[in-house]
């Protein structure tokens, strides 16, 4: 059904809708609300806590004031509560509010609170009598995402109607609703909008994420027993160079990542087409894994790929292999295959693709283009393959005849979860950094440790090392407080001395420009890098030994932990700074858990445990699987029910009807992407 056949929708509020991603009016129906406004009981203004939204019983203790700043109208109130004490309320662009408000007056207002040079302000608070905040105590406002002209109310009306005009079928066999406790699909969908207790909530969010999680774990399943039956049609043997290549590596392979090889070796050279998840944490030396499979692809006269989320990613890998095949005097062509290559450039590489001059091939999703056609393909790598869907990674496969797959992840997940996730891939862990390394020394301070990290920053270049600093954002911005990338970087040319190169990186450059400063940074041409988080995934720049975060209070733990991923990546000691830029003591103690430890999977679990499970909406655990509703890490038991009814259903352990079974291998068709 149409959007547009919804009342208060004409063409303009649907072309919103869809820029929101809800194309239809069943789509309105699974719009999950991002988190529920309650309307808590009013405190005493001591008690208030600043940066949230609270309500407040008080009486109006003086005049009220209106100025104006520029071309806003701001009202003031003074209201105080029954202990006495005192708070500032402000309208912008309400004047009518001096006619509402009158000394004396006792209200609950409600608004968000902030602090200011010691005192407590409210924000534009809603003004309630007693009685009507009686009524409103206790109910659950569905706050949903919007995208910019989407008000709350627009989606919150085109929902309400949307409950009177379509049903969604129920998807989870009635068996299986039984044993795991699950809600019907219809009062789950209603209460996941409009909940009156949070209870109503948890047991309408358990079925819609175990609904999520178990189609998802059907589709993997199926993937699998396909992949199962592919018989390998690149039977890849071990080429006579390769003992060679591994002895001028220049370092000994770590147990895990010979053992890891083996496997893969295996695979390859068996009957069976591979499929290959290679799990590890950053910097334990993923890509010679992988490039030791691509060399064996090309020495065994077949072609193999290797695609990577960024192209400064790419080319790097291209890099790297270039150089290690140049080395060892190989009879290996590679090519690069990134978006920013002119038309030219490109057409001349799909020429060397297709005719099989290319033996190896290195880029971004530009390798999985309409336009590329492999000679013979016999192995495809993704590298950090979270940020690919398992979509790109079939539309990468099905571009040769059935070739021997790889994916790559620095995601920390425990290993029992990683096995559910990666249903459809066989896993090998490399769970061993190289010897060697010194433990990164890392440090959570505030702001005003400043002078002294450009201290330590200088005294490591002039000790020939680098750093990288991030910051949250490119450019100074109103909306968002923090530091940015551009100002950042001028008033550090100004502190440091003149013979440091500062120069910045961020995610609004051109590809190509981007390229030239990771390049130029790689060969110590500049030595401190002030970037956003485009440098977190997979650049590697050895000779770096610092990595500081402004506001580190703004990111996750696990991309932080990815960041700091970026240093201690040679022989030299590394050091991480990690720079509180709120001041609050509790995003320190989140930040301090960096501190305990440099293990990913120890960290992500802490984060955890720190933010408890009743908190579903807050920093998602782990963003790069995109579920709607549900969260791999926050939501681990349902995960593993959902594996569990799929177990029971595939060994036939209970009964299922006809139609119940069609229905959910229906579901196969949906767009799954994690
Ligand atoms: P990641 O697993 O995060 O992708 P990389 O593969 O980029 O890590 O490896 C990080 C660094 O460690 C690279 O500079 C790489 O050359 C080096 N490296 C890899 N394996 C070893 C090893 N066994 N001994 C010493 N250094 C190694
Ligand atoms: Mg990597």
């Amino acid at each position: 059904m149409q959007l547009k056949e919804l009342s208060g929708i004409g063409e303009k509020t649907e072309k919103l809708f869809h820029r929101a991603g809800v194309d239809s009016v069943e789509d309105l129906l699974s719009y999950y609300p991002r988190y529920y406004d309650t309307y808590e009981a009013p405190v005493f203004i001591r008690d208030l806590e600043t940066d949230r939204t609270q309500a407040v019983k008080g009486t109006v203790v003086r005049e009220i004031t209106v100025r104006r700043v520029r071309n806003l109208t701001i009202v003031d109130a003074y209201i105080r509560d029954e202990k006495g004490n005192g708070m500032k309320a402000t309208w912008f662009n309400a004047p009518y509010m001096k006619n509402t408000l009158h000394r004396g007056d006792v209200f609950i207002f409600r608004g968000f609170v902030h602090e200011n040079r010691g005192s407590y302000v409210m924000d534009q608070p809603k003004t309630f009598s007693f009685v009507q905040y009686q009524k409103k105590m206790g109910e659950m406002q569905p706050v949903y995402p919007l995208v910019s002209g989407l008000t709350n109310n627009m989606v919150l009306k085109a929902v309400k109607q949307a409950f009177n005009l379509v049903k969604k079928s129920e998807t989870i066999p009635l068996e299986i609703r039984k044993i795991f406790q699950l809600q019907n699909v219809e009062d789950a969908l209603y209460n996941i909008h409009f909940p009156k207790t949070n209870n109503d909530f948890t047991i309408a969010r358990k079925r819609l994420v175990f609904e999520e999680f178990f189609h998802f774990i059907i589709t993997l399943r199926k993937l699998k027993e396909t992949n199962d039956t592919i018989k390998n049609y690149h039977v890849l043997t071990e080429p006579e160079e390769l003992e060679k290549i591994i002895e001028n590596l220049g370092f000994q392979l770590t147990s895990a990542q010979i053992r890891t090889w083996h496997e893969i070796q295996r695979d390859i050279s068996s009957d069976k087409v591979m499929n290959r998840l290679i799990q590890g944490d950053v910097g334990s030396g993923k890509t010679i894994v992988a490039v030791l499979a691509l060399l064996t692809a090309a020495l065994n006269g077949e072609q193999g790929a290797l695609m990577a989320p960024t192209e400064v990613l790419a080319r790097q890998h291209f890099q790297n292999i270039s150089e290690l095949i140049e080395k060892n005097c190989l009879n290996i062509k590679p090519v690069a295959l990134v978006g920013s290559m002119t038309a030219k450039e490109k057409r001349e590489v799909y020429t060397l693709i297709e005719s099989g001059k290319a033996d190896i091939i290195i880029g971004t999703h530009a390798l999985i283009q309409d336009k590329v056609n492999y000679h013979n393909l016999a192995l495809v790598v993704t590298d950090e393959q979270h940020r690919f869907g398992v979509r790109q990674r079939e539309t990468i496969s099905e571009k040769g005849n059935y070739p021997h797959t790889m994916v790559m992840s620095a995601t920390p997940i425990p290993r029992t979860l990683a096995i559910i996730m990666y249903g459809d891939l066989d896993i090998s862990i490399i769970d061993e950094l190289p010897s060697g390394r010194k433990p990164i020394a890392n440090c959570v301070v505030g702001t005003e440790y400043r002078p002294k990290a450009y201290r330590f920053i200088e005294n490591q270049v002039k000790e020939g090392r680098q750093a990288y600093i991030i910051c949250p954002t490119v450019e100074y911005s109103e909306a968002v407080e923090g530091e940015n990338v551009i100002e950042y970087t001028k008033k550090l040319q100004a502190v440091l001395p003149s013979h440091i190169q500062v120069d910045f990186l961020h995610g609004r450059m051109k590809a190509s420009e981007k390229n030239e400063k990771m390049t130029a940074f790689a060969e110590n041409k500049i030595q401190v890098l002030v970037s956003t988080t485009v440098v977190e995934v997979g650049v590697n720049v050895p000779n770096a030994t610092v990595m500081m975060v402004e506001n580190a209070e703004r990111f996750g733990l696990a991309q932080l932990h990815q960041l700091r991923g970026r240093v201690g990546r040679g022989g030299n000691q590394s050091y991480c700074i990690f720079i509180n830029g709120s001041g609050k003591k509790d995003a320190g103690r989140r930040l301090e858990i960096l501190n305990q430890s440099n293990d990913g999977f120890f960290i992500a679990n802490e984060d955890l445990k720190l933010r408890g499970p009743g908190d579903f909406f807050g920093v998602r655990q782990s963003g790069d699987f995109e579920f709607r509703i549900g969260d791999i890490m926050n939501d681990a038991d349902i995960l593993k029910d959902a594996a569990r009814g799929v177990d029971l259903i595939e060994n036939n352990e209970i009964h299922i009807s006809e139609e119940e079974r069609a229905l959910l291998y229906k579901q196969q068709n949906e767009i799954i992407s994690i």
